[in-house]
């Protein structure tokens, strides 16, 4: 199909399975574009579910030549170094598919390479064979830590190539073949790490495959096959309701990171402008399309107005534009259907009663003519209003008053979701009353960071079942096996 795009790490515009590049059985493709300009960067494969039988036989086929720890541990380590060393070049490619600034684009790329280093730290310890000190019915009783088997990995387009990270890292380490399929806004920076996989690495056949397509056939094949135990999802609520139900004829297991919600709370004890510094930037992040950006930030009365005027004066100080501009802080939205969800949150806000106090009325923007969506802060925001009962998923600032710290936790909890969280005050024990309280799998304390390799990431209530990074994240992958042995 027609190749804009030039790289080295994008020789293939194919699916990956069974060691060998490949195109859709039925010749179709789909059209990759920059959201920053609208200009198409590649057509790839349009697979369906016979691609996806063959990926999973492939995948099945390769767990007897799944090597010891030592070998897998060595493939982590190289593809760390080959992530490392092809930083700027993978960056440039998921710069352009998801139209995030060039700074954050590379920072995600050596966030991708943390996953692999850190489970290579970590991966001989936590898979040794663990011996129970407890003696009983007269036997030695040890638990091995076995692969699941083949997983399932299907991630979106908000990180492309670290969400792939934090599963196809533990995967690895675990010993689980497996089939991945990638957003379809964004499969060429994945397309570029299996280029990678495949030069660097040398994998058995099967090892792992990459399909890409149609979302409801790959998905459907995924869940009904009896070869595939595990399956690690990262994206909508609904879909990942749509995955629990496909999974019940073979009681699969399931790791779903979903939707959030964030509240991102500030005491009147807080430095506002450290808080302020942290609110912007989290939520801009990926021009404020993560699950972890702040959604709805609370205020409390007294420091409302100052606070609001230092986000103000920071937002109002921010670039948007094309990503691959250096300067720019603020790239485009992903597509259409996330744009017009903004505007509309916005347009709900201000006709019950929100003031707009930077960005551009709604009436002025059109998803028709360009994706950027000015950065926009509202005040006097209620919790009736859709920026705070749904995520926006977009550059929007509501600011809502509390007054007592129970208000504060009683909204911040105020919803069905449950990823991320963040609270900003001096005042430790207070801070951490709230704190403990609040149904987030994440909570910031004084800073607006979001999860790290080494430590257990994971949703709530709907925004998900498990837990990716850290020991847990590993333990995903690997069913625990009780070996009691008579003396
Ligand atoms: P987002 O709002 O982030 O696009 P989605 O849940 O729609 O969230 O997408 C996340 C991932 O799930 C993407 O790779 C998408 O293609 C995939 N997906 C969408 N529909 C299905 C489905 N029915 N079965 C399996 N995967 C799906």
């Amino acid at each position: 199909g027609p190749h804009m795009i030039e790289s080295y790490l994008l020789k293939h515009l194919a699916g990956y399975i069974d060691g060998q590049w490949v195109e859709a059985d039925s010749g179709e493709t789909a059209e990759v574009f920059n959201p920053a300009n609208s200009k198409q960067l590649a057509a790839i494969p349009y697979m369906k579910a016979a691609e996806t039988k063959r990926a999973i036989a492939a995948a099945k086929a390769a767990l007897p030549h799944v090597p010891d720890v030592a070998t897998r541990r060595e493939w982590l380590e190289d593809m760390r170094d080959a992530l490392l060393d092809e930083k700027e070049e993978i960056g440039r490619i998921l710069c352009l598919e998801h139209g995030k600034p060039w700074k954050e684009a590379q920072g995600e790329v050596e966030y991708a390479a943390s996953f692999f280093d850190y489970h290579a730290g970590m991966m001989e310890e936590a898979l040794a064979p663990e011996v129970l000190p407890q003696k009983a019915k007269d036997c030695t009783w040890t638990v091995h830590k076995r692969s699941i088997g083949v997983a399932g990995l299907i991630t979106p387009w908000n990180f492309p190539i670290g969400m792939i990270a934090k599963k196809i890292a533990p995967a690895i380490a675990a010993g689980c073949p497996t089939v991945t399929k990638p957003a379809t806004e964004t499969p060429l920076t994945m397309i570029a790490m299996f280029q990678l996989m495949h030069e660097r690495l040398d994998l058995p056949k099967g090892m792992v495959n990459l399909v890409m397509g149609s979302s409801k056939d790959i998905g459907g094949e995924l869940m009904s096959s009896p070869d595939v135990p595990m399956i690690s999802f990262t994206g909508s609520t609904g879909v990942g309701q749509l995955l629990i139900e496909q999974s019940k004829d073979w009681v699969k297991k399931l790791g779903l990171e979903l939707g959030g919600n964030a509240p991102f709370i500030v005491l009147d004890d807080a430095d506002l402008d450290s808080a302020a510094d942290h609110l912007i930037a989290n939520k801009f992040r990926g021009g404020g399309q993560t699950c972890v950006c702040a959604n709805r930030i609370y205020v409390q009365s007294s420091v409302y107005d100052e606070f609001s005027k230092k986000v103000i004066d920071r937002v109002k100080a921010l670039k948007v534009g094309d990503g691959m501009d250096e300067d720019v802080n603020v790239g485009p939205l992903i597509n259409a259907a996330g744009f017009d969800k903004v505007k509309d949150h916005v347009q709900d806000a201000l006709s019950k009663g929100a003031k707009l106090e930077v960005g551009k009325h709604p009436d002025e923007l059109d998803s028709d003519k360009s994706l950027f969506y000015s950065p926009t802060v509202i005040t006097d925001v209620t919790h009736d209003m859709k920026c705070c009962t749904d995520e926006t998923f977009g550059p929007l600032v509501p600011l809502i008053k509390f007054d007592t710290d129970e208000e504060a936790l009683k909204l911040g909890n105020q919803t069905e979701f449950g990823l991320a969280s963040y609270v900003f005050g001096k005042d430790e024990a207070r801070a951490h009353k709230i704190i403990a309280n609040l149904h987030f799998g994440h909570c910031g304390f004084n800073t607006g960071t979001g999860p790290a390799a080494h430590a257990p990431f994971g949703g709530m209530l709907q925004s998900g079942v498990g837990r990716e990074g850290g020991h847990d994240g590993l333990m995903e992958y690997i069913e625990l096996q009780t070996v009691p042995s008579a003396d």
